[in-house]
């Protein structure tokens, strides 16, 4: 099947049959659950801007394998002009979902996937790039959504993936067959892996020779037997279930909506095996999938903190205090944290490069700063967006007491702003703001493509510190 349209995309969640829990209960069709809806929308974006006319140059590219015209999300990026229609494109739809809308981690994936498995074959002599492309032309025809699974549980931190006292808290090849693989264990956090048809599965640090069964990378049907999605709870997610106002966004939510996915001992035919073993390529395959995801984040976290800016703004008119030059002030320094990220990213495009397998690649020192400022400014966003909402974006009465015929009239009265805004209107911008600046969307910038300490491992691997000394003793006059 082609999906094309939102129909057609929300036509292959209904028909998949993939296993789904929410709260204990299996979920037989996502499409019509309340906890649901709001990801798929974001999501179907993807879809819908594709095929509007003044968004196609950002969001549909060419195939490169093919010539054809396919979704960007599938696309494997061909120039430095790429990589920066990506980031333009994420901060495009973070404005009309104002929420993550998951298919990046896809995207990222089949990027690091296609360099890597290139790699591999240079040093090994393995097939693995041959059956990518084939997996990919698959992808790429039929406009699937992956998610991108690298994350997975842990366990004990302290211990390998192979000195776990449960050898399947890391994702791990159980059996090797003539025809395939079996596959045992999780991932954790899967943004859109509800709403998702494929994950394509990578490993989620670097592996030693001991852990060589965890150095795997394969793509597997979310509806293959075996494959159980359990998805998390999320800040406020009553709200989904009932009106309209409380939720802040009802139509897209606030973030990406994440499962846990179980493999509970999943076959996987070779020809979708895209790396077993190799253990020296699990970390290249992991900085190359986590530099491409926050060579994202001043993206789509620019995109939705326009949204915010805007929101404020709007509270700010609404309450009469827009003239206030503190409010202006706070106003101008939510612009510029914005504009701060966003040019991250848009630098790490701008520096990127061409890999060995043809495909382009950001600055991952660059990406990684980018990712590292929005744990920060995100947050800082927030704390503004907070400071001119005022007290009451914390003691807001609901939905139903605003409709209430009996209390009703109290609410309009008593949390009216500036005369002539509906007070309705007041409560929907502020709860806007709550809802884009709480919870689940704070922690999602602290840790989504990984945690700011990962970074920070970056910085000293690719920081240069040797160069920087020598500068420093050359102006000093310092000999060795
Ligand atoms: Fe895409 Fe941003 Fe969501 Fe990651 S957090 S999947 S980059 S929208
Ligand atoms: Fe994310």
């Amino acid at each position: 099947m082609e999906i094309k349209t939102r129909d057609d995309y929300i036509k292959s969640l209904k028909e998949q049959g993939h296993v789904v829990y929410y709260n204990g209960e299996r979920v037989t069709d996502i499409t019509t659950h309340p906890a649901f809806i709001p990801h798929i929308n974001a999501a179907a974006k993807t879809y819908e801007m594709a095929l509007m006319p003044e968004f196609e140059e950002l969001a549909s590219a060419t195939s490169h394998l093919t010539g054809e015209k396919i979704n960007r999300f599938t696309h494997i990026h061909q120039s430095i002009d790429d990589l920066i229609k990506k980031v333009q494109l994420l901060r495009a739809i973070a404005h009309e979902t104002g929420s993550c809308f998951q298919r990046c981690v896809g995207f990222d994936a089949l990027n690091a996937t296609y360099m890597t498995t290139y790699d591999i074959d240079k040093k090994y002599g393995t097939n693995y790039h041959n059956r990518f492309i084939d997996y990919l032309k698959m992808i790429q025809r039929t406009n699937k959504m992956i998610v991108g699974g690298m994350t997975d549980p842990k366990g004990d931190r302290s211990k390998a993936p192979h000195e776990q006292a449960d050898s399947d808290l890391f994702t791990r090849i159980a059996e090797r067959r003539d025809d395939g693989i079996i596959i045992r264990g999780a991932k954790a956090h899967q943004t859109g892996g509800a709403n998702s048809h494929e994950i394509l599965i990578m490993p989620t640090q670097f592996m030693r020779e001991e852990d060589r069964d965890y150095a795997l990378c394969c793509a597997v049907p979310l509806n293959a037997p075996g494959v159980i999605q359990i998805f998390g709870r999320q800040t406020n997610d009553e709200r989904k279930f009932g009106g309209s106002i409380d939720a802040g966004n009802a139509e897209f939510g606030l973030v990406g909506g994440e499962t846990l996915i179980v493999f509970d001992n999943v076959f996987v035919p070779w020809e979708r095996v895209f790396m077993a073993g190799e253990t020296d390529f699990s970390g290249v395959l992991v900085e190359r999938f986590a530099t491409m995801h926050r060579q994202n984040y001043g993206g789509c976290k620019g995109g939705v903190s326009d949204v915010v800016v805007g929101a404020c703004a709007l509270a700010a008119e609404m309450q009469g205090t827009q003239k206030a030059s503190h409010v202006k002030e706070k106003l101008a320094e939510m612009i510029h944290l914005t504009e701060t990220i966003y040019a991250g990213s848009i630098s790490c495009s701008a520096m990127g490069y061409k890999t060995p397998s043809g495909a382009y690649y950001p600055d991952p020192l660059l990406a990684n700063c980018t990712k590292h400022n929005v744990t920060r400014h995100i947050y800082e966003i927030a704390r503004l967006a907070h400071d001119i909402a005022g007290g009451i974006l914390a003691t807001m009465p609901f939905e139903n007491d605003l409709k209430s015929p009996e209390i009703g009239k109290y609410v309009e009265k008593y949390l009216a702003g500036v005369q002539g805004v509906p007070t309705e209107n007041r409560i929907k911008i502020l709860r806007l703001i709550e809802n884009m600046t709480g919870g689940t969307a704070l922690v999602e910038s602290m840790h989504g493509a990984g945690s700011p300490q990962t970074q920070k491992v970056m910085y000293a691997r690719l920081g240069k510190i040797d160069m920087k000394k020598k500068m420093a003793k050359k102006l000093a006059g310092v000999q060795d």
